[in-house]
């Protein structure tokens, strides 16, 4: 049977590219969305008009219940659960004595508790099966740290220590865990910087330009079929942190 898939965050922009991309070279496609159902149906016709079916689940990975059944959904469809892309995200720009309780309970509860119940929830079956390959959508920032992105960067750093200490934990049942860190990608998320703000920083960027949405799926394709990296943090950002 193919390889079965959980993506969080499916609706736009990585987690979407990733989960068309996986549907279309035969995996079996769970595409998680928290609010944008137009968007998430939207793919599923995309894909449908291609004679492809995915299975698409309702679910706000920064509550423990939900991640529970978006899982349950996954096994009750399909049995086991081969890979899961933590890819769900939130991002803020503040400066750290404006942050309020909220708004750094909200990031770390979105970002960083969300990669731990659904890996919780999921590594059950992969350690009952003797499989997996867990993927983690970090940040740059968690790596070297951003000015008036400290929540941000906290969540992210907190989801690469979780990668390389679950690596060692979950080694010995072969299940994999790797973090992929994006640079700036071409996505909503960074919809607010204006097209002065984009110039300045591919200036910065080696590679001469800001990254797109398939540089981080063809990642994820290497590391489901690669069979030996586990507890990485591979970061795809063009040089422009080296
Ligand atoms: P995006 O804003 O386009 O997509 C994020 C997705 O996460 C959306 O579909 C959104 O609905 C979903 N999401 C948010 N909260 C959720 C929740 N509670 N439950 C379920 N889904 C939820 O952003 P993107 O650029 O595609 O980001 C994907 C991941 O990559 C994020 O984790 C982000 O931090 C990371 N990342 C992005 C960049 C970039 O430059 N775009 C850089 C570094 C890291």
């Amino acid at each position: 049977m193919s390889k079965v898939v959980i993506i969080t965050g499916a609706s736009r922009g990585i987690g979407r590219e990733i989960a068309k991309k996986l549907a279309i070279k035969g995996y079996k496609v769970v595409a998680n969305y928290n609010k944008s159902e137009n968007e998430i149906n939207n793919l599923k016709k995309e894909l449908n008009e291609q004679g492809i079916d995915i299975e698409c689940i309702q679910g706000d990975v920064s509550k423990r219940e939900d991640t529970k059944k978006i899982i349950n959904f996954t096994l009750s469809k399909f049995n086991k659960i081969d890979i899961l892309i933590n890819n769900a995200g939130i991002y803020q720009f503040k400066e750290f004595t404006q942050i309020s309780d909220n708004d750094w309970d909200y990031m770390i509860n979105t970002n960083l508790n969300s990669v731990f119940y659904m890996t919780q929830e999921a590594c059950k079956d992969m350690i009952k099966n003797k499989n997996g390959c867990i993927i983690n959508m970090s940040s740059i920032w968690g790596l070297v740290g951003s000015s008036c992105e400290v929540h941000y960067s906290v969540s992210k750093a907190g989801i690469d220590a979780m990668t390389k200490a679950l690596a060692k934990e979950l080694g010995p049942s072969n299940i994999r865990v790797n973090s992929i860190a994006p640079g700036i990608i071409d996505t909503d998320m960074n919809k607010e910087l204006n097209s002065e703000d984009l110039k300045n920083i591919k200036e910065e960027i080696p590679l001469d330009r800001i990254g797109k949405v398939e540089d981080i799926e063809k990642c994820v394709e290497w590391l489901i079929e690669d069979k030996y990296t586990t507890g990485q943090i591979i970061s795809i950002n063009g040089g422009w942190v080296i």
